[in-house]
């Protein structure tokens, strides 16, 4: 039996993996819960799935979640802190860990699971994109496993080669076809962008996730971000991927080879297929996902990305082909950007103006110490926050006027 640990118990792909789990409870053994601060919601987990530990992020929420838990769960324990998540990442009973933290939170508990020689199931792509070249180094030295469980990344993993790592024209591949939906904007008028709310954002045409990748999906700074992830994943150069938007979210990416064949895997578009391929991986299991239908499904549509309308894709690449730590500033801005969008700080098409300001005030350095990562990080927070209250005041005069 295998044990497991999820990061990020209570978010969608969190609650997705568990409701695959259910499925295979013979196969499984969940050692660890993960979640931020929602206390209620992680107590139900436990009561429902017993878990051997349980961990609140917030160190606070630890205390709440014990007292909370103490009768319904006596075999529970009750971990917080980043230290907490950090133990459950790489504690001896666990061989998979699901990395399904949002954002760079995630980064320390997933390159513990990493140093381990965890098999570790990544969903959490804002931690590959901060630090990419740790992040592979740490999986290889420590002969651990690295599953991916983004559906593109998934559909890309198993349409090419097992012997890719060698680097893609080595095994006869072409380049990869990474696919998009295009967002809930793709076709808006674009003089409305300015004023869609976080919910219009939020409402992906496709998919039911976590608000922050549902905003990133509406900018497409999700395309970019899966952009610099399959660099990584898959030991690509950036001029062997091409974006290709696919409104229909069926074929979740494509891999050409240099006789000319196209792959495809294709799906409804549901989580669990991707989180069941990776959790049986390299066996294959039921997931509960609907058949697809394609005669229901009727069509399939392509066309090219639009820079113009996603200024975020633009800047993604422009950060992938820079490296060192152009991605963790990236990365890091585009989060306080989308948090004071949600916040109804600064509008949606600020979200690119504050990335591209802070990228351009920040000097690149080399991302190949942790520290150095975590430096550009935080100084790209503190920047990204200064040119987030400079848009509110423009915003607020523009409004006055
Ligand atoms: P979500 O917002 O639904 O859930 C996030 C989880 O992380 C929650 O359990 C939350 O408690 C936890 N969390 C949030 N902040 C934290 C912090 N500071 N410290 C510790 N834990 C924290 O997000 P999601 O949609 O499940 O996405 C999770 C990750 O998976 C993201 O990186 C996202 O890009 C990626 N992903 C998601 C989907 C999807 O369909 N939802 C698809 C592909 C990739
Ligand atoms: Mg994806």
């Amino acid at each position: 039996m295998r044990g497991i640990t999820i990061l990020g118990a209570t978010g969608s792909i969190g609650l997705n993996t568990l409701n695959v789990l259910e499925q295979h409870a013979d196969r499984y053994h969940i050692v660890a819960l993960t979640a931020n601060q929602q206390v209620e919601r992680l107590a139900q987990l436990c009561e429902k799935y017993q878990p051997t530990y349980a961990v609140m992020a917030k160190a606070e929420a630890a205390e709440e979640l014990s007292s909370r838990i103490k009768r319904s769960c006596p075999n529970t324990e009750v971990l917080g802190g980043e230290a907490g998540l950090v133990t459950v990442a790489a504690h001896e009973s666990v061989s998979d860990v699901m990395a399904a933290i949002v954002g760079a939170a995630g980064l320390a508990p997933t390159l513990a699971a990493a140093n381990a020689g965890k098999r570790v199931l990544l969903a959490n792509k804002e931690a590959l994109v901060m630090s990419g070249q740790l992040f592979m180094d740490a999986i290889r030295q420590n002969q651990a496993e690295l599953l991916p469980i983004d559906s593109e990344h998934n559909a890309i993993f198993q349409c090419l080669p097992t012997d890719y790592h060698q680097g893609l024209s080595a095994v006869g591949v072409k380049r990869i076809l990474l696919t998009g939906s295009g967002g809930p904007f793709r076709s808006v008028d674009i003089e409305s962008l300015s004023r869609v709310t976080p919910d219009e954002a939020c409402a992906h045409p496709n998919w039911d996730m976590g608000r922050k990748i549902s905003v990133d999906s509406a900018t497409m700074m999700n395309k970019g971000l899966e952009f610099i992830e399959a660099c990584w994943l898959f030991n690509a150069q950036p001029d062997e991927i091409e974006i290709v938007v696919h409104p229909q979210s069926i074929i979740h990416s494509m891999v050409e080879y240099i006789d000319g064949s196209v792959l495809a895997q294709l799906g409804q578009p549901d989580m669990r297929t991707p989180i069941a391929h990776a959790l049986a991986w390299p066996q294959r299991m039921s997931s509960g996902v609907q058949p697809l239908d394609l005669f229901a499904v009727g069509r399939l549509d392509f066309e090219r990305p639009d820079f113009a309308r996603f200024p975020c894709l633009r800047l993604a690449a422009e950060a992938c082909r820079r490296g060192g730590t152009a991605a963790t500033i990236m990365n890091a801005a585009n989060e306080i950007a989308v948090e004071h969008f949600l916040n109804q700080d600064i509008r949606f098409t600020d979200i690119p103006k504050v990335i591209e300001n802070v990228l351009s005030r920040n000097s690149i350095g080399s991302a190949d110490r942790l520290e150095h990562v975590m430096q550009a990080d935080q100084e790209a927070r503190l920047l990204a926050r200064a040119e987030v209250e400079m848009c509110r005041q423009t915003n607020k005069r523009q409004e006055r006027a």
